[in-house]
């Protein structure tokens, strides 16, 4: 498969990159080998060169994808079923955006699986689901919330009022997420909300235990931004981070006995004591999630055209 190589860094605009991993013949890619760089300014690590579009595109719309897929220790999972596991997370999140909300703007949720995020929200303001994939699309539909089937880089919303962006494990599966934020960011009223889920931290102490059997390195995670190179383009950006959450104990993978299980799973590995094969297990601070708003006096920014809006223009 054709790989798109992108110069510059796919978070901040600039670099320079620096190499990191190489992985070849991974399991569950399209892409058969990939390779992780890192960026010197903002230190986001990425897949570099990386899917375009296009090869995006036809990897998230398989409808097996949400059928059945294979988990990181290469055992068979059913996302469908997975994601309402996911209920206690999404809960935390709506219970905090919610006296947040705007009084008026559409909830926008891009990339909404089977809507179960959005579903947990206040139903007296508008709902739209973005969701490609087919068979996660009509498993939102069974919600009875309207969906669309756009991809997120095909997007458009010149003159709806919108008073939240829900980014719920996508904004890092995006060819190209600095454009994306810098646009979508721009369509939220003042004083919406944008909740940013599932981002990869590249520095989480598994990462820096396993190196390249770290489970959540992949080419379908295109970005592995840091915290504080989220939270200070956000910042940038007008919006205020109001809180930030490292999911753990409320997901499928974490709980008392896991966290027992992989401590001494990381520490075999430090002893270097590791099974053959073994992957990093699901820890604390893998991954975090954040919310954040949009200043109420900012008036949303006048965008021509995705690819006339580099991220790093509007610095
Ligand atoms: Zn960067």
């Amino acid at each position: 498969m054709e790989l798109t190589n992108t110069p510059i860094c796919r978070l901040c605009g600039r670099g320079p990159l620096r190499a990191r991993l190489s992985f070849s013949g991974a399991a569950g890619s399209l892409t058969g080998e990939f390779r992780l760089v890192s960026c010197d300014n903002c230190g986001t690590w990425q897949v570099n060169p990386h899917p375009g579009p296009k090869l995006a595109q036809s990897y998230f719309n398989r409808p097996e994808l949400w059928a059945k897929t294979l988990d990181p220790e290469g055992r068979p999972v059913s996302l469908l079923e997975r994601s309402q596991g996911r209920a206690q997370e999404y809960r935390i999140y709506a219970q905090a955006m919610t006296p947040f909300l705007p009084e008026r703007g559409l909830l926008l949720d891009i990339g909404a699986g089977t809507g179960l995020m959005l579903s947990l929200l206040p139903d007296n303001r508008p709902k739209l689901a973005v969701e490609p994939n087919p068979v996660a699309a009509e498993a939102a539909r069974e919600r009875g919330l309207e969906v669309s089937r756009e991809w997120a880089e095909n997007l458009t919303f010149p003159k709806v009022p919108i008073g939240a962006i829900i980014l719920n494990q996508t904004l890092d599966h995006l060819p190209r997420p600095d454009l994306f934020l810098s646009r979508a960011l721009s369509w939220l009223s003042p004083g919406g909300l944008t909740l940013i889920t599932g981002l990869i931290n590249p520095l989480s102490l598994p990462a820096r235990v396993y190196g390249p059997r770290h489970r959540l390195w992949s080419p379908w995670h295109q970005i592995y931004p840091p915290l504080a190179a989220v939270t200070g383009l956000l910042k940038a950006q007008g919006l205020e981070i109001l809180e930030v959450w490292r999911p753990y104990f409320v997901t499928p993978f974490g709980g008392p006995w896991n966290l027992t299980r992989a401590s001494l799973k990381i520490l075999a590995t430090l002893i270097r004591r590791p099974r053959p094969g073994a992957v990093s297990p699901p820890w604390p601070g893998n991954v975090y999630s954040l919310l954040a708003r949009k200043n109420l006096l900012l008036q949303p920014l006048k965008v021509p055209s995705p690819q006339a809006a580099p991220l790093a223009s509007q610095y």
